[in-house]
């Protein structure tokens, strides 16, 4: 049973916020709107709002009806992403159509940095998918300059307002992130901004979060505890589940048999292609990959000999991540 893609198709993660989630890379490559201090995915290599069909519907859907095609486990939910705003892509409103005809019955979200909500070609396209979960890190421009990177001339206002239309147009569910770095964006103003804009928005739920796994510049250190409580009281209304700690993969997959060299070899490609999206325990990623925990920490050993991963600690937790990613 394969639990992973090398692809554009990836998962199912088990995700705090959405479930077993088998998600879909609409860009292929780092390419992004913002170059956001936290990203788990690196710095970003191409900073653009031009929307392009970077990856074509035609292939994202051949090799989602081909991984279908192959015994799978489970999800609950696909989950338009990637390694950079998936709302670049051109032809997502077709790749969202192409999903529905391949998994009927399964919703289907969409990730975003909102970055593109004023422009109505992405509303209409949003429009088509169950749940679209935007963020907004912050309604300060120098905290949203310091924390997004955004491309110069990005507008914080058109992107409020873009969000807002939004709500007024779209049927389904809308889940706002907000992620929170210390000293960064986590200042009292900021929380009575995004209390304003959240009463206005009245999205279906708000996640505060933090970051769980290293991100792209070493400046971006997780909000404390008590500061995502004080967020979170004054945002998030009623208890509600976090999404704080690190997702843990569906555990669909037997263990693989790794006895052969060649077994170990084509599993150590896979985990380079794995970090290579983010940086992962190795506990996670042997779940992901339905490998032995004792293989993939032979493996990473290995790996790390190598000079082809690096292990970071985060919160008491040790995350490997692709050299070079
Ligand atoms: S976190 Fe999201 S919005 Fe920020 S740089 Fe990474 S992919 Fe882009």
């Amino acid at each position: 049973m394969r639990a992973e893609s090398q692809g554009l198709v990836f998962g199912p993660v088990r995700s705090g916020r959405l479930g077993a989630s088998l998600g879909l890379d609409l860009l292929g490559a780092k390419i992004c709107t913002f170059d956001c201090l936290y990203c788990e995915a690196g710095a970003t290599r191409a900073l653009t709002a031009a929307r392009r069909p970077y990856v074509p519907a035609a292939r994202l859907l051949g090799e989602l009806a081909a991984w279908l095609f192959e015994p799978h486990p489970p999800f609950e939910v696909v989950t338009l992403g990637g390694m950079g705003e998936p709302t670049l892509n051109t032809d997502m409103g077709q790749i969202i159509e192409g999903v529905r005809e391949l998994c009927p019955g399964t919703p289907v979200a969409v990730l975003t940095n909102s970055s593109l909500m004023a422009d109505p070609d992405v509303r209409r396209d949003l429009c088509l998918a169950d749940m679209v979960l935007p963020s907004m890190d912050s309604l300060m421009p120098s905290e949203f300059l310091q924390v997004n990177r955004p491309l110069p001339g990005a507008s914080l206002m058109d992107i409020r307002r873009g969000l807002l239309t939004f709500r007024r147009q779209f049927a389904g569910k809308l889940f706002l992130e907000v992620l929170l770095l210390a000293g960064m964006n986590d200042s009292s103003e900021n929380l009575a901004r995004l209390e304003a804009f959240t009463a206005e928005l009245a999205p279906d739920r708000v996640d505060v979060t933090t970051m769980s796994r290293p991100g792209a510049y070493p400046q971006a250190l997780p909000a404390s505890p008590a500061t995502l409580a004080r967020f979170r009281e004054a945002l998030c209304g009623e208890a509600r589940p976090l999404a704080a700690g690190p997702e843990k993969s569906a555990q669909f997959a037997p263990p693989l048999d790794n006895e052969g060299s060649r077994r170990l070899e084509a599993l150590g490609m896979r985990v380079l292609d794995s970090l290579a999206r983010r940086p992962q325990t190795a506990s996670s990623l042997a779940s992901a990959l339905g490998a032995g925990e004792a293989d993939l920490a032979n493996l990473l050993d290995d790996l790390s000999a190598r000079g082809l991963v690096k292990a970071v600690t985060l919160g008491g937790e040790t995350f490997f991540s692709r050299v070079g990613r």
